[in-house]
């Protein structure tokens, strides 16, 4: 069964990059030099997420709106349904469309962080608002036929009972119009594999592409992860103890912990990446460069 995929040129690799959106002049620039380091190696789209809490409406629009402007990449805009009247969401939605956004990434959101520190409030909808992301992916289904991704999640939701209580509510999401799901981040693979094993078993056959969050800071990540319901593996942990202080050996180690992770799942059959990159692009690049991706040059000149 000689040589595995993962060391093969594969030519059906597609991969997509998501962004936040900066708060300042510093993070616009490192954003920008991300993109265009990034959009060269041809992902399927970039998406731009949207501030917990609706926080990030207007910088998440002009983010976007520069991408359509400025790259020949195709953009994704995350929309959420927290602390916003569907007149409003609706509104949005439909600047997306006329500013030539063809793609969103339908989500029922978190709210802002609760009084106390760490603590996630809870998803309270708003009166006049979609109640939860499969209304949201059927209004904007509505307005004009937008292509809608929405989550996932292997380890299920945190408010969930069950992953297949998640299942049903995915099976939902599709029904409403959705045709891609992007998974919440993980470490075990045999999760998300077993995850999407299940996933199939029930009919559902949209791609369902697993979301990479290469470690740039093990204690951000672990913190992110306990608020996303993922698992922070022990050996995980162990790999970056002691790394605090030393940022060059850190990113060495977590770009082999992401190459392994990605090059495993190549040899599992997965050929589609979301990389949450934390717009940075450095360790992405370097892995998408181990997929065997490499900078197209209409892209490079653009
Ligand atoms: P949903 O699929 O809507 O599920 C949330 C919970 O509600 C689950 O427990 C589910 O079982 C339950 N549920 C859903 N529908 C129903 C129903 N009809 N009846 C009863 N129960 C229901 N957050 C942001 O604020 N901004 C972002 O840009 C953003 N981007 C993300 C991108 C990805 C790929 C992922 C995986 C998550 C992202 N999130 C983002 C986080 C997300 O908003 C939170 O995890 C949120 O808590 C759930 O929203 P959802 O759409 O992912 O979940």
């Amino acid at each position: 069964d000689f040589p595995r995929a993962s060391r093969r040129a594969c030519p059906d690799i597609h991969v997509s990059f998501e962004f936040f959106p900066p708060a300042t002049e510093a993070m616009e620039a490192t954003l920008w030099e991300s993109i265009s380091r990034l959009a060269p190696l041809g992902p399927t789209f970039v998406s731009v997420t949207y501030g917990a809490g609706g926080s990030t409406r207007e910088r998440t629009h002009a983010t976007v709106a520069r991408i359509v402007k400025e790259t020949s990449v195709k953009p994704a805009a995350h929309l959420t349904c927290v602390n916003a009247a569907r007149d409003e969401i609706d509104a949005i939605v439909r600047g997306y469309w006329d500013a030539g956004v063809r793609h969103i990434v339908a989500l029922r959101g978190d709210p802002q962080q609760g009084q106390v520190p760490g603590a996630t409030a809870k998803f309270c909808p708003h009166p006049a608002g979609y109640p939860n992301s499969t209304a949201l992916v059927a209004g904007i289904k509505e307005i004009a036929d937008f292509e809608i991704s929405v989550s996932a999640y292997p380890e299920r939701h945190p408010e969930s009972p069950s992953v297949d209580a998640d299942i049903d509510v995915l099976q939902a999401k599709i029904d409403a119009g959705a045709s891609r799901a992007i998974t919440q981040f993980f470490f075990e693979n045999e999760c998300y594999l077993r995850y999407v094993d299940k996933v199939r078993a029930r009919g559902i056959d949209i791609p369902i592409v697993p979301g990479i969050v290469p470690v740039q800071s093990f204690k951000q990540t672990a913190n992110f992860a306990k608020r996303a319901g993922a698992t922070v593996p022990q050996w995980l942990a162990d790999r970056f103890e002691g790394l605090d202080d030393d940022p060059q050996t850190r990113r060495l180690v977590a770009a082999t912990v992401a190459a392994e992770q990605v090059l495993d799942l190549v040899d599992h059959g997965i050929r589609e990446f979301h990389f949450y990159t934390m717009n940075r692009a450095d360790l992405v690049y370097a892995i998408c460069h181990l997929l065997g991706l490499r900078p197209k040059l209409e892209q490079k000149a653009a």
